[in-house]
């Protein structure tokens, strides 16, 4: 088991990645689990990608997470005569519900949620960011806008309303559609884009029906705001630092990801840092400096896992990043400080045994020598609390659950292994000695430490806790 660094790799799937032996090797050299984007891509083409990522997982016998990330309501506008106009500052331009095709005076917005919900002084970005205009009037089917950063502007081209909450479900009617095809097809994790209220979630939650895990997507301002209740109602939590940065000035995301990372600890949900993190490696097989001190201060941060994008889903060194990618994380993960910043920045346990427990066996292996801490648990949830005291040793998780093993790949310094059900806590003993020395994580003469709860199969119920020598 390829169980050397804590932090996890969360890489996109694409055209770049072109059979079942180009994934195995993305997952030898560290991805934890792989992203399906349904922003990109035909149903066909994400089946093929998932059964060659369940093939892989059968071939290293080691569980591989598959996450599906829905597109949600990306806003644009509609098409100009010509393809695309130039703005100039200053000048004005309507935004109406006119579905004929724009000028440089006025422009089709087939969104008549984000008309509704502009008011005057508000700002609407276009084209990720580039071009900025200001609300100067309304009616009941148009805004009259006034240009304040111009420039080209052509078809169908991304809006965004940073100011403005709108009345709109983060599922789309194609986003519906893909989420039954990727449940149907048996994805772990679901990631909800452009997340604004804490009822998102709820919504999301009761069409997914406890058939995938979710990731709530921070990029709007209003997510930010009602961050802890939204991280509370999901299960992870993506710091989608792409849109995020055109909604909210760029300069603010750094300040933002840490508060995020910081809060999702606390509450012991896994989080995801996304975006741009080896960007120039889509076209350069070195990345920029600057690119490796944002992965290495995103780890150093304290995030579970860093994501690739088109670095690996379309870029000519998919390979190599990944590689890179782990070898920043190990660096950082090996350096004289990192354990005592982690220490610092711990979280509050929250008075359970579980919590206790965890507490504990992060004490225990800062103090002796422990190969492995070994975790019998059949939800995963009091792995994930382990977890979040992110201790010094290496967690295995034992489970009876494959769905579980894979839930888990995205959460810090947990590795799984699915075994039968276990019915008393000797019986975790053994198999745990015997699995952990089997997956090469532990060797004779070194010590293990073992938690387990009884009553069995009851999430946390973690009660016991045993020192063990391997002879
Ligand atoms: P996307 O999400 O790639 O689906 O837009 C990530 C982000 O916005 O950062
Ligand atoms: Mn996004």
């Amino acid at each position: 088991m390829n169980a050397d660094k804590k932090v996890k790799i969360l890489a996109t799937l694409g055209p770049a990645i072109r059979d079942a032996a180009h994934i195995r090797q993305l997952v030898e050299a560290g991805v934890n689990l792989f992203r399906l984007n349904f922003s990109h891509g035909e149903h066909a083409d994400h089946a093929q990608r998932y059964q060659w990522v369940r093939e892989v997982e059968r071939e290293l016998n080691q569980p591989i997470g598959i996450l599906m990330d829905l597109q949600g309501p990306k806003l644009r506008v509609g098409r100009f005569a010509e393809g695309k106009v130039q703005l100039v500052n200053g000048q004005s331009l309507r935004l109406d519900l006119d579905a004929s095709p724009g000028d440089a005076s006025r422009v089709n917005l087939p969104h008549p949620e984000i008309i509704e919900a502009l008011q005057p002084g508000m700002s609407l970005l276009l084209d990720d960011g580039r071009l900025r205009l200001k609300v100067t009037g309304k009616q009941a089917d148009a805004v009259d806008t006034c240009v304040i950063a111009g420039g080209e502007l052509s078809d169908r081209k991304g809006v965004n309303v940073p100011e403005a909450v709108l009345q709109l479900s983060p599922l789309t009617e194609k986003d519906r559609r893909d989420l039954a095809f990727g449940l149907e097809l048996g994805v772990d994790w679901v990631a909800l884009s452009f997340v604004q209220r804490p009822e998102d979630i709820v919504e999301a939650r009761e069409l997914i029906g406890g058939k995938a895990f979710l990731m709530a997507k921070i990029e709007k301002p209003s997510a930010v705001q009602h961050l802890e209740e939204i991280a509370r109602l999901c299960d992870a939590i993506m710091v989608a630092r792409g849109d995020l940065g055109v909604e909210v000035p760029a300069e603010n995301v750094p300040r933002i990801q840490k508060d995020i990372v910081r809060t999702c600890r606390q509450l012991g949900r896994p989080v995801v840092v996304a975006t741009q993190m080896l960007e120039s490696m889509r076209f350069s097989p070195a990345p920029t400096r600057a690119e490796v001190t944002d992965v290495a201060n995103a780890v150093a941060e304290g995030a579970d896992a860093v994501m690739l994008s088109a670095e690996t889903a379309s870029g000519d060194y998919p390979l190599e990043t990944v590689q890179m990618m782990s070898k920043i994380i190990r660096q950082v993960e090996n350096g004289p400080d990192y354990q005592t910043q982690l220490d610092v920045g711990r979280p509050q346990a929250e008075p359970t045994a579980s919590d206790a427990i965890s507490c504990a066996i992060r004490r225990i292996s800062s103090i002796l020598p422990v190969a492995a801490l070994i975790n019998y648990s059949e939800s995963g949830a009091s792995s994930l609390r382990a977890s979040r005291e992110r201790p010094k040793a290496p967690i295995l998780s034992l489970t009876p659950s494959l769905t579980t093993a894979r839930r888990l790949t995205v959460a810090w310094g947990i590795y799984s292994v699915v075994n039968e059900r276990l019915r008393r806590v000797e019986e975790v003993t053994s198999t745990a000695l015997e699995i952990a020395q089997a997956q090469g994580m532990a060797k004779r003469g070194e010590t293990v430490v073992i938690t387990a709860g009884e009553p069995f199969g009851q999430p946390g119920s973690t009660n016991s806790l045993r020192i063990e020598t391997l002879h």
